[in-house]
């Protein structure tokens, strides 16, 4: 089986991928390097979930494998402000978001790492994933959520049998609550944590392949801490090095206009985030005013010549209310990358290929309705 290493962002040290490590001694953020490629010849009988793609997935032993059939998610024929975009369905997921990407090979490489006890700290679908691969590895864990969370999202958690605690709070107080009690069990971070990426690699594998090995031009993607984002960029580059796709689709970040730290270093041509005072935002799941691969994903989308666009709170609403009314349910947090799409394609000067993604179900937010915007006339 092909080898590869844990290396560090920040000092470039390597050590070897058997590790039970989630940081650098330098303190650091890791990343995955693994030599194993998507192979198309290979795919044909294989079945329609993301482990169709497991030599490119960094996982030796494959009875370590913890899945729950995830993945290959349909590519939809969609309209957004009258452009045909396709989109992907990431919200039917076995825990109703795309967060099972990275999930299934996290849990498995903490299988075969021979974890026992992980903690993770999210805004609610990231605890809903890891807590559910987690019980279905029976591997004890603990999720730290911002006490704000929906309900919904919390009962989920709970059901999996995670240990929840609820921190009072803004996100980062809840980061900082996971992070010390990491100190002592394995940290399942979806931001820190390189083997999350590896798994949200395969929504460009599954774009790819669903397109017939043809890269669109543009993919619009929801950013908080930017793990799909990341994992996207990941994977096309993997795959245009490998020669199965001719270019790299520019990378089109959303964030919300109430935090948007990402957003607003990309217009000022920073590299790191700008600091900012988070305001309030529906979408939940991209609230994040820090985000830890903050440069990584402003390196992400500049190589790609791509960009960021902001949404406020009544482009999100309007989005949740024309998806609703096309038969796709999603939550809040979703609906803001749709009203980024809806602001990218208006703003095209020529027809791009446009491919977005449904990230989030919108049962998980059944508790926090959504108004719809006063109509203007
Ligand atoms: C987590 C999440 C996002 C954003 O993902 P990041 O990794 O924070 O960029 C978007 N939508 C939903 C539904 C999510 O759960
Ligand atoms: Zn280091």
């Amino acid at each position: 089986m092909t080898d590869g290493a844990l290396v560090c962002s920040a000092c470039g040290a390597a050590r070897p991928l058997a590790d039970a490590r989630w940081r650098c001694d330098c303190g650091g953020l890791l990343d995955v390097r693994w030599a194993g490629r998507l192979d198309p010849a290979r795919l044909r009988n294989r079945p329609p979930n993301l482990w169709r793609y497991r030599e490119a997935l960094p996982i030796v032993d494959e009875a370590a494998i913890v899945t729950l059939g995830e993945g290959f998610t349909p590519l939809l024929d969609g309209r957004i402000a009258d452009y045909a975009v396709q989109l992907k369905l990431d919200h039917l997921f076995p825990s109703g978001s795309y967060k099972d990407r990275g999930a299934t090979v996290l849990v498995s490489a903490m299988r075969e790492r021979g974890v026992r006890h992980a903690v993770e700290d999210s805004s609610g679908n990231a605890g809903c994933a890891i807590a559910a691969y987690c019980a279905r590895a029976g591997i004890a864990c603990e999720i730290y959520v911002p006490a704000a969370t929906s309900p919904g999202k919390l009962a989920q958690i709970a059901a999996y049998g995670a240990r929840l605690v609820r921190v009072p709070g803004d996100r980062q107080a809840t980061a900082q609550a996971a992070w010390d009690a990491a100190q002592t069990a394995y940290y399942a971070s979806h931001t820190w944590n390189p083997f999350f990426l590896q798994g949200t690699k395969t929504f460009a594998y599954e774009v790819a392949e669903q397109r017939g090995w043809r890269a669109p031009d543009a993919v619009v993607l929801p950013v908080g801490n930017g793990t799909l984002l990341l994992g996207a960029a990941i994977g096309f580059r993997e795959l245009a090095d490998a020669g199965l796709i001719d270019r790299i689709p520019r990378l089109v970040g959303v964030q919300a206009a109430a935090c948007a730290p990402l957003a607003a270093a990309f217009r000022t041509g920073l590299a790191v985030p700008v600091p900012i005072v988070a305001g309030e935002t529906a979408a939940e799941g991209i609230a994040i005013a820090a985000p830890a691969r903050g440069a990584q994903i402003l390196a992400a989308v500049r190589a790609t010549s791509g960009t960021f666009l902001t949404v406020d709170e009544d482009e999100i609403a309007a989005a949740w209310c024309a998806m609703a009314a096309q038969g796709l349910y999603i939550e809040p947090t979703a609906a803001a990358t749709i009203a980024g799409v809806e602001q990218f394609v208006r703003g095209m000067r020529s027809n791009e290929d446009v491919v977005s993604v449904l990230t989030g179900h919108g049962l998980k937010s059944a508790g926090k309705p959504v108004h719809a915007p006063a109509e203007s006339a």
